[in-house]
């Protein structure tokens, strides 16, 4: 493979799509040295067919909202690769969603997917439909519209969507209610779902907890400790409060959220209660954070900015892609970073992340940190294929056995001459290649 003949020809066919192309690109110029030492993969020609998805449904979705008024959004699936299970991953209904976007996400979802040692594929949807804002009754409708089109592409031994950006709990069940009414069947056809219809315990915090786990190997291999750490995060969604609580439970000390409108510093760190303010905060409908420093007297809101401008330990973005840039990766590095862990998907930037490698500050990829969440979901799947229901310590403990594992692939294909583990490499060649054999033993199809 050429990196850069392979990359000339997609900018070529997908013109504009530059988060997909951002995603490939990252994963090719980390592999392409292992594939070269493989000739059966380019005999096979891998890397062009892992690149381009196995199919992308567009559909429209109309519905009326609460005055009457007829309004379309746009929805879509990219079935990217199936090779080692059936297509799996989120569902984000966010005003920026595109095809690039979710290509990207589909993309790197096949990677991820195949580090948690659990059989599924890798896929991504959504809508440009934004729930902020929107009543109960709304977003209700929209899921239900939704659905009515996206039932035919999935099935639980098919294609299993879940949660991603503004698809928490509620949307599941909306749209899960749609899919039993379309199929009449009740199987495990979604993830994330509620207690009281097939969904798993620990599931609503499993991304942030297994991303906490993830780090404290990360600092343990460098001889370090989570205890007494001060860390940044952004964001306050599905993933930044299962981080925030888990983090504080192992003694670290959270000192930022944000949200659209700025970020929150509190040096005395976040606790049980200050997780509880926010959550109904969020249920409100509400994204913001400002309120918080109204609320809990020594922390400030600092309007527009981001957090990384805090002196801390550890960096762990949690809101969305390239959310952390070339300068934030400087001052970040500045003030003394010394672990950088990503928890949304792609949260740095290019030139970030060959900052943090340059400077040997431990960098530890979306793929691995946050692929505790998707990891649950197969675990959810597990439980609804068998008909049962494991109890929390069952459940937490495969957690912490995946991220370990997972953990594990990053130090065995990641480690430097230096000593130094690059585990964007590691996690990116352990997942590819396992993708890659399984489609080499499969055939050309
Ligand atoms: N959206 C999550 C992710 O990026 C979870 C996907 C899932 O559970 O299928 O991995």
């Amino acid at each position: 493979m050429n990196v850069n003949n392979l990359m000339a020809e997609l900018e070529r066919k997908h013109p504009g799509e530059s988060e997909y192309l951002q995603a490939v690109r990252e994963v090719l110029v980390t592999v392409e040295k292992t594939y070269n030492e493989h000739p059966e993969l380019e005999a096979n020609k891998i890397a062009e067919r892992i690149v381009e998805p196995d199919r992308i449904f567009t559909f429209k979705v109309p519905w009326v909202d609460d005055k009457g008024q007829i309004q379309v959004n746009l929805g879509y699936r990219v079935q990217f690769n199936n090779a080692i299970g059936p297509y799996k991953g989120g569902l984000r209904f966010h005003p920026s969603v595109n095809l690039s976007i979710l290509k990207f996400l589909g993309f790197e979802q096949i990677f991820k997917n195949a580090l948690t040692t659990l059989p599924m594929g890798g896929a991504k949807g959504g809508s440009d439909f934004n729930p902020k804002g929107k009543s109960d009754r709304e977003v209700m409708r929209f899921c239900q519209a939704f659905m009515t089109e996206l039932w035919r592409y999935i099935g639980p031994e098919t294609d299993v969507p879940a949660g991603d950006i503004g698809v928490g709990g509620r949307e599941i069940g909306y749209l899960y209610g749609m899919y039993r009414k379309l199929a009449r069947e009740n199987t495990g056809v979604l993830t994330g779902k509620g207690m009281t219809y097939g969904g798993s315990l620990v599931r609503p915090e499993a991304t942030g907890f297994g991303a906490v786990y993830f780090v404290r190997q990360m600092l343990e291999t460098a001889g370090d400790k989570l205890e007494g750490k001060v860390i940044a995060i952004s964001g306050f969604g599905n993933v930044a409060w299962g981080a925030a609580l888990k983090a504080t439970e192992l003694g670290a000390r959270v000192v930022t959220i944000s949200g659209p409108d700025g970020y929150i510093h509190d040096p005395a760190g976040l606790d049980a209660e200050k997780i509880d303010y926010m959550l109904e905060l969020r249920a409100s409908n509400n994204d913001v954070v400002a309120p918080y420093a109204d609320k809990f007297p020594g922390s400030t809101f600092y309007p527009g900015r981001k957090p990384w401008e805090v002196k801390v330990d550890i960096a762990m973005p949690c809101a969305t892609q390239n959310e952390l840039d070339g300068e934030d990766a400087k001052r970040l590095a500045a003030n003394g970073v010394k672990y950088v862990a990503e928890v949304s998907n792609m949260g740095c930037r290019p030139e970030a992340i060959d900052l943090f490698i340059e400077k040997r500050i431990v960098y530890g990829p979306g793929k691995a940190v946050n692929a505790g969440g998707v990891a649950t979901s197969g675990l959810e799947m597990s439980q609804n294929s068998m008909k049962i229901s494991w109890s929390r310590e069952e459940v937490d403990a495969r957690l912490h056995q995946i991220m370990s594992s997972i953990h594990h692939a990053c130090l065995e294909f990641g480690t430097e001459p230096d000593g130094y583990i690059n585990y964007m490499k590691g996690a990116n060649i352990a997942g590819f290649m396992k993708v890659a054999r399984s489609m080499v033993e499969q055939g050309v199809i």
